[in-house]
């Protein structure tokens, strides 16, 4: 008796930085956080019998606040990196990404990453573009909590270009083609993963279930033609 199932979904906090569009933003519309992480997330806690709770914070917070257990997931677009993976754990790679160079759309000088030596450059602060952008001989590095105010730097003159995300990069510029392009290739692969606690096995085999299960549903597919539409 009293063996009725009466458990109650657990509920994972999960971490992201929503000025990262189409994977993390807010809906102007409706004030609500969307886009493909989100989305994403929801669905494997759907198919694994769990809640999300959605917390924004600062990039450079989430793999340590994940480190800690103050975090149970984080979301955010994560590079899958060697220095993260000392941290933390990461699902199966979800999503192919790369950085590029943002340009104002005026600009006739820069061309590739090649032109950006001794150049001014914003990033955002504890991203892959951020350490990309170090490297590069005499530039002027300039980090920013957020990626829409270092495209903004770009666009007032204060910096020349902003080495980020491709995904993100194309979907900022195609809203703003007046201001913004990209120029040059990709400049490196770098793969996406969902992050969780190092040694939390349980909840990272439900992350990694979940992505598996939505693959095979085509789910996944879905998900990407809607915020990529390739
Ligand atoms: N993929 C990049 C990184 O992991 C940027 C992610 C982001 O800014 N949300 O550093």
């Amino acid at each position: 008796a009293g063996d009725k199932d009466t458990k109650e979904k657990p509920k994972y906090t999960v971490a992201f930085e929503a000025t990262f569009a189409p994977l993390e933003f807010r809906d102007e519309k409706t004030g609500e956080f969307t886009g493909f992480d989100i989305e994403l997330i929801k669905a494997i806690g759907e198919v694994e019998g769990f809640d999300v709770e959605l917390k924004d914070m600062g990039f450079d917070g989430i793999v340590s606040s994940v480190k800690t257990g103050n975090i149970d997931i984080g979301a955010s677009g994560l590079t899958i990196d060697e220095d993260r993976l000392e941290s933390v754990d990461f699902s199966t790679p979800y999503y192919k990404a790369g950085l590029s160079v943002v340009v104002r759309a005026n600009e006739d000088k820069i061309k590739s990453v090649k032109d950006l030596k001794g150049k001014k450059i914003a990033v955002q602060i504890g991203t892959t573009g951020s350490k990309y952008a170090k490297t590069i001989e005499g530039a002027n590095v300039t980090d920013f909590d957020q990626v829409t105010d270092a495209l903004m730097e770009v666009k007032n003159g204060g910096a020349d270009a902003l080495v980020n995300d491709n995904p993100v990069n194309q979907y900022y510029v195609s809203k703003s083609k007046k201001d913004y392009k990209i120029v040059g290739d990709i400049l490196e692969s770098e793969y996406y993963g969902i992050a969780v606690k190092k040694g939390n096995t349980k909840l990272l085999e439900k992350i990694n279930n979940g992505l598996k299960k939505l693959k095979e549903s085509g789910e996944y597919a879905k998900l990407y033609k809607k915020w990529f539409g390739e």
